[in-house]
């Protein structure tokens, strides 16, 4: 997809995080660690593998998917996949047709923030979630790889939710 697109959207993300403290203090940073088999991680945007090489933190391994990243240190922030940047949210198509935010359903395994919901987040950081979605929903090959994960965020929520 068009990589100005991608680092535009990342860049909304840039210095914002879903609480205004470190949520990782809550929970030990659980969204960074793989599984305990070693697999696991986090989906990689159309075109995004390229803007993590060299990548001294992590793997970038094939998924069914989409290549995902494995992490095996903390990362350089500034370098940290879009998929990162929006957690504990996931794309969702709203009713009126344009792209919105939820809840994503694997963090319901290892977010303490999944208690208080969406509301609970940072606005600031959901606004920016919603605005780099539809960010990237305005190239179709980013708008088609929202269509694939919203698709697997539904398989995910079947047996959960
Ligand atoms: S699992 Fe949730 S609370 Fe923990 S670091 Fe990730 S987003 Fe923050
Ligand atoms: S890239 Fe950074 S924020 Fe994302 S899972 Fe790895 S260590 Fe965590």
């Amino acid at each position: 997809m068009n990589q100005e697109i991608l680092i535009n959207a990342r860049g909304l993300l840039g210095g914002l995080t879903p609480m205004l403290t470190d949520c990782g203090q809550l929970c030990g940073a659980a969204c960074c660690r793989p599984d305990e088999d070693g697999q696991g991680g986090v989906y990689l945007f159309p075109g995004e593998e390229a803007l993590l090489e060299p990548c001294a933190w992590g793997r970038v391994g094939p998924s069914p998917f989409t290549p995902m990243l494995t992490c095996e240190a903390p990362c350089d922030r500034e370098r940290r996949p879009l998929a990162c940047r929006i957690f504990p949210l996931t794309p969702v198509r709203g009713k009126s047709g344009r792209w919105t935010v939820r809840m994503d359903a694997r963090a319901r395994a290892m977010c303490p923030l999944v208690r208080s919901g969406i509301g609970g987040l940072d606005p600031d950081f959901v606004r920016a979630a919603r605005d780099a979605l539809r960010l990237i929903a305005r190239d179709p090959e980013g708008d088609a790889f929202l269509e694939k994960w919203a698709a697997l965020e539904e398989e995910y929520r079947r047996p959960l939710w």
